[in-house]
């Protein structure tokens, strides 16, 4: 690796398509750039992260399961990151990592600038209260939404409702929900067999339903959505939005997202 190596650490991650992306990233920018993915578990994620740094490692994204993880192996955090007690972006600094979290506006700058949704003003309901999901509610409320939080585990969505001044509506009375403006579903029930019931009553005839995950962990719920009449978008965008701002913190550049969004969409 050069003195100034990338990578993507996570579990399972052989078929990220973050390598794929940053090197479009640089290919558009004209840099050259080594971002390599390193598979790593909650227990062996420390040591490989710091052979990674011996090595020259320069900046990490990272990904499920560990992203609370690399908070607690930072020795700096920004704000967004300590909110949403989530770190996906490592960056290299003289004293250890500095980490970050990119979500929160990778979602919406793909929400607002590439599906024309304005979120300010607008009702919005949040399936899930993990690290994204807590990123996510920042940034919708930041946005000036109204935001409702629903969470397998109440407590959780009630932490989150008392941090970011939401509301908390249990899931099983999401029958008697209003319609939302915005669905957004970020839970990680996708990735794994659980299947997961939802009533229609959130969805309306204008409803925009948003899974942050894509390609086979997003289609029960996007089936689902639109199944109940929603417009329905996957989170690919996201994935390319929020790594947009990785690549724009670690190289000062800021690659543009479009065709990268394109390719990626044409390949799946
Ligand atoms: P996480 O921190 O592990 O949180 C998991 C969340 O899912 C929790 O709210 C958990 O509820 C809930 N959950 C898990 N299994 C469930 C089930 N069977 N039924 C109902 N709820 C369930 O994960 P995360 O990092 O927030 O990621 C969440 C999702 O967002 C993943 O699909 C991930 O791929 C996606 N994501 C996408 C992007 C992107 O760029 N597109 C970025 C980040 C994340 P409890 O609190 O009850 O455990």
């Amino acid at each position: 690796m050069t003195a100034s190596g990338y990578a993507v650490f996570g579990q399972p991650i052989a078929h990220s398509l973050s390598p794929r992306i940053h090197a479009m990233f640089a290919a558009q920018i004209g840099i050259a750039l080594d971002y390599r993915a390193i598979e790593a578990s909650l227990d062996d994620f420390a040591s490989k992260l710091d052979a990674f740094a011996r090595e020259g490692g320069a900046g990490a994204n990272v990904t499920l399961p560990l992203k609370q993880e690399a908070a607690r192996v930072c020795t700096e955090i920004s704000d967004r990151a300590r909110r949403a007690e989530s770190v996906n972006t490592l960056i290299r600094a003289d004293n250890g990592w500095r980490g970050d979290s990119t979500d929160g506006i990778g979602f919406l700058r793909d929400l607002r600038d590439r599906h024309r949704f304005e979120p300010h003003g607008k009702r919005a309901l949040l399936l899930g209260a993990g690290g994204a999901a807590r990123a996510v509610a920042f940034a919708l409320v930041e946005a000036g939404s109204e935001l409702t939080i629903a969470n397998r585990t109440r407590e959780r969505a009630e932490m989150l409702a008392d941090a970011t001044r939401s509301q908390v509506i249990d899931w099983s009375a999401l029958a008697d929900a209003h319609p939302f403006d915005l669905v957004v579903h970020a839970t990680a029930a996708g990735h794994g067999d659980a299947s997961m019931t939802l009533p229609t009553a959130p969805i309306g005839g204008s409803t925009l339903a948003y899974d942050l995950s894509y390609g086979a962990a997003a289609a029960p719920f996007l089936a689902w959505a639109h199944g109940a009449g929603a417009r329905t978008i996957d989170g690919l965008g996201m994935l390319v939005e929020q790594a947009a701002e990785s690549f724009a913190i670690w190289h000062g550049k800021t690659p543009a997202t479009g065709p990268v969004y394109a390719a990626l969409r044409a390949m799946r």
